[in-house]
Formats: C-alpha cells, structure tokens, sequence
C-alpha cells in the first residue's frame, strides 16, 4: 500500500493514497480512511480504547460497542487493516481469477473446446480485484462504526501512561485498552535489495501491469499463494525457498503435493536457495543466489518478498504504558490474553503466533469477555485451524503426527487419498487426501491435514469434532450427501472402524466395506 508520507500542512488523512487512485480506491479510502474528516472530541473517559482496526480490533470495537460500553477506536492508516487492504480480500480475488485460468486452460480434459492460448487481461484482474475490495470495504467503514457509536479516531496511536494515550494531539483515557496493531512484512536482510526495489504484500496488489519475470523469496503460505496465481496469470514466477520443504510446518506429504503442483504449473521451484544479494541492470533486477552450495545468477522484472511477519509494536511508547514486548513475539500476553498491565489487552497478530484473520476474531471475542465482563476465556482452549489457498489447498487443524510424538503420545493415522473418492474423480480433482491422526488405541482426534481444492472449507468438519469432543467413529455415523468431496472424512472414518471389528464382523461387513462410498 502506497501511502505518502504527511507533509507539514497536511492532515493525516489528506495524506492516504492506495494506488493506483482510480474510483474504486477512492471509494476504500472514502470509506476507510475519509479525507479531511475531523476526530470527534474525546469523551472524558472510555470504558475501552481500541489501538488498530483490522480484524482484531474492528471485532472488538463493534462487540463491545454493541453491549453498551463506550469505545475509541484508533487507526493510523485505513480501516480493515491487511484483511481487506492488502492480505486475504486482494489474494483471494486474485487466486480466483488464477483459477479460472487454469480451468479454461485445462478445458480439454473435461471436453470443452477453447480457441489455442488462453488470454489473460492482467490489467482487468487487478481491476476486478479494486472493485471487489472497494465493494467489501463498505462492511469496514468509518461511518459504519460511527453508526454503532463508536468514536473512530484516525492518527498514530502512542501510549502517555498505564490509562491514557494520544492521538492526534488528543488525549483519550481509558478503563481498558486493547492493543490490536497487527504486523508487518519481515524485512529480507540481502545487500541491495533495498536500492534495487522490492514488492511486499504491502504494495503488490497496487500492480496494474503484469511483470513478465517475477521472482517469489520466501515459499511459506504468502509465498505460494502468490507464485501460483501470478504464474497462472501469465508471468514467468521463479520461487526461492530457504529449506528443502514449501510451507516448511506443514506435514512433508502435503508440501510435496505442492512442490509438484508448482512444476505442473511451470513454476520455477528453487528449494534449499536464498539470495546473496541483488542488484539493478536497466530495467532488471539481478539476484545472485545461494542454491544447494552453488552459485548462481537470476534476472527478473521483479521481485515480491513474503518471508513472514513481525508484530507491530514500534511507536506505540509501550513503555509508558508498563506493557512488554519484544519484537519478535510482539506484546507478551497470558492465556487470558493480559498483557503485564491488565488493564490493557491484546489481539490479533500483534500478540498471536498463529497470525490469521480467523485468530485475530476469536481473540477479539474472547478479548470483549475477559476484559469487559471478568471472562475467563483461555487461548490455549482454542482449536485454530488454517488453510493455504493454492490449488489444492492445504488445510490443517490440531497436532502434526511429529508434534504429539514429541508430547509422548502414541498415535494412529488414517489416509483417505481423493484418487478413490466418487466426488474427486468426477470433477478431475483426485490429487490429495484427508489424513487424521487419533491417540493410539482409541478415537480421539489429535489433529487432520487435508489436501483438496476446497480443503479450506472440509477442515471445518474435523475442527467441529474436536472442539465437540467428538471422536473419528462418530464421523463415520455422519451421513455425507453424495457425492461430496467430504465423503473423504467419512471414510477415512470408516477405516478406523475397521479396525475395532471383530475378525468376524470384519467377514460379515467385509463385502459392504470393500463397495462403499
Ligand atoms: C497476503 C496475505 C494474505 C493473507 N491471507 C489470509 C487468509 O486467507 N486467511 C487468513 O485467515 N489470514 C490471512 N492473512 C493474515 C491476515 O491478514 C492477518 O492475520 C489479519 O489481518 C490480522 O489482523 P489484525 O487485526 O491482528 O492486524 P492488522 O490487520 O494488521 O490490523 C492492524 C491495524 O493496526 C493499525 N496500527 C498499527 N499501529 C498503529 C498505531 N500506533 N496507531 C493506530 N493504528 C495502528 C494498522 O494500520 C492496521 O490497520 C493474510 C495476510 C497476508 C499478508
């Protein structure tokens, strides 16, 4: 996101730009910045303060607001935060036109006829994206949570003490705070990266002309999302990844669905390769690379850095506030999500390890109970499960095999592959499975991978289970509509009942097992 810097006869708020500045950031940034608009005069004190409005803190502005209490809430640049402005809205609209590519593309095989060469209008994709994202900002705008009466102040945060902080040269005291100021892009230490120019999730999505070489550094979730889309939008992507391994936590069977994905798509993987340094040539960006020992040199229009995030605590004076940190984990919290004054909380990825719009929303909700009602609502109570959105997606929930053996729990794993799902084969999406992992002996769910196109929305089914206390048998009592993809759940289900017959049960059954679906 493009945003000039204030200058001295300026407000703040004349100075937000999102380029390119045609109708459709115009009306994001009239809706979640507005030029010119003057901060309400604060009250004398605010039952909660709320720092940041992505999606941790707009949920706890608007929740706290609506059962009664009187809120601030203060952003510095626009409201939605990187959800709406530069993270999941912008990607996902992006991957879906990706997607669609790929399947006119794929046609063929489904006995559809399309003409030789399938065009992408670049410039129409990033368009499509703008004008949905303007259209999504509606739900996250100023006048929205005015109408909810909240007092939206718009500037840079900066605590003055343990109940009090400034914005915009006014002072707002609070009973509570809330810190939700989100993260920022890790920035990639390579000599000359910085002189010959880089896109970050921050300023990709101003792109309104398709770089034909595009070099992706970093291969965890940002990393590939976006490799695979621009790819499948017609750019030549090369993607760096420090390890051996894309999304390097995820279960070693799912990164290699995706490694070979990204070769049927023609990307160019580079695992186990980092960057020495970059320079310009002309118009080019020159990367010396590190790969496997040796040596080698990589020309490209341009580069796009996705190697993490870190928390967001620069400026905000926590000191004063006796709030620590570091800037590594961000706002130090107990499980009620305290920070050392508890008076202040924090939400979202400012505090969080798993840094996810998801997360961010339920630490909010549980953020509104504890630090308005005396909740005692725990983070370590709660399942998260994630999913990355390349094609097949890669979702998990709960424990990775490796992280229960390392608890000392003895496991069981059961494997449905898509290739035998009814649902799968017939829409040409067979590669993945679902994997769950039960404590040894019994079936109680640690945790599930799922690779499918739609992973993202099957992992629900198994998230449900666990936080109901509901073991993998009962899945397999769930009647599946057929035929669904989610058929997979229930019979990988089915295996593990398998296992708990009798030899003689398992002859009687076993010709209903052998024909089912
Ligand atoms: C490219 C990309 C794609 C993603 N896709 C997904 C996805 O598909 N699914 C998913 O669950 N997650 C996704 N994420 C992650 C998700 O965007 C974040 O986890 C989520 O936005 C975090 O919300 P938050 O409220 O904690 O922080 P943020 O959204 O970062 O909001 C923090 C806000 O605080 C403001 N702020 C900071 N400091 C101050 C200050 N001193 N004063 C006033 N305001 C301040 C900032 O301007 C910002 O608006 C993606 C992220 C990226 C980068």
């Amino acid at each position: 996101m493009k945003l000039q810097q204030p200058k001295e006869e300026q407000t703040m708020s004349d100075s937000v730009r999102v380029e390119p500045m045609d109708s459709y950031n115009q009306e994001l940034v009239q809706n979640t910045h507005p030029p010119d608009r003057p901060n309400p005069t604060p009250a004398d004190r605010y039952n909660l303060v709320v720092i940041g409005a992505g999606s941790a803190g707009l949920v706890t502005a608007a929740g706290a607001a609506g059962l009664g209490a009187k809120v601030a809430l203060v952003e510095r640049h626009l409201l939605g935060g990187d959800c709406l402005n530069v993270g999941c809205v912008p990607s996902k609209c992006v991957i879906r036109s990706a997607r669609v590519r790929q399947e006119i593309q794929d046609a063929a095989r489904y006995g559809i006829d399309v003409p030789d060469g399938v065009d992408v209008d670049f410039p129409a994709v990033m368009e499509r994206m703008r004008k949905l994202r303007s259209r999504i900002s509606h739900h996250d705008a100023v006048e929205k949570f005015e109408d909810m009466g909240v007092d939206v102040f718009l500037g840079d945060a900066r605590f003055t003490g343990p109940d009090a902080l400034e914005v915009d040269g006014e002072r707002l005291n609070f009973a509570r705070a809330v810190i939700a100021t989100g993260s920022t892009p890790r920035k990639l230490p390579v000599e000359g990266i910085d002189e010959a120019g880089y896109y970050t999730n921050e300023t990709i999505f101003t792109l309104t002309e398709r770089p034909d070489r595009l070099v992706v550094i970093g291969g965890g979730p940002l990393g590939c999302e976006l490799a695979q889309a621009f790819q499948r939008l017609g750019c030549d992507v090369t993607i760096l990844q420090r390890s051996g391994q894309f999304l390097r936590k995820e279960d070693p069977d799912a990164a290699d669905l995706l490694a070979e994905s990204f070769r049927k798509d023609d990307v160019t993987v580079c695992l186990n390769t980092v960057a020495t340094r970059v320079s310009s040539d002309g118009g080019e960006k020159v990367l010396q690379l590190d790969s496997d020992g040796q040596e080698e040199t990589l020309r490209a229009d341009a580069i796009l850095v996705g190697i993490g995030r870190v928390p967001t605590v620069d400026g905000l004076n926590l000191e004063a506030a006796g709030v620590e940190y570091d800037e590594k984990r961000g706002v130090h919290v107990d499980d009620y999500l305290r920070t050392s004054n508890h008076n202040i909380y924090a939400a979202g990825d400012v505090c969080l390890k798993h840094k996810f719009t998801h997360t961010a929303d339920a630490t909010a909700r549980m953020v509104i109970q504890n630090a308005l009602f005396w909740g005692r609502k725990r983070l370590t109570r709660r399942t998260i499960p994630w999913c990355t959105y390349t094609d097949p997606e890669i979702a998990h929930v709960g424990l990775y095999k490796g992280q229960a053996e390392d608890q000392g729990i003895e496991v069981d794993t059961f494997v449905q592959q898509l290739s035998e799902v009814d649902r799968a084969i017939a829409d040409g999406e067979d590669e993945g499975f679902v994997k769950v992992h039960v404590k040894k002996g019994t079936d109680k769910i640690l945790g599930a991978t799922i690779v499918a196109s739609h992973a993202g929305d099957m992992i629900s089914e198994i998230t449900t289970a666990i936080v109901g206390g509901v073991g993998l048998g009962t899945l397999s009592n769930v009647i599946h509509p057929y035929p669904t993809q989610a058929e997979a759940i229930r019979q990988v289900a089915d295996q593990y009942n398998r296992t708990r017959l009798t030899p003689f049960a398992k002859k009687v059954t076993g010709g209903l097992m052998s024909w089912r679906r």
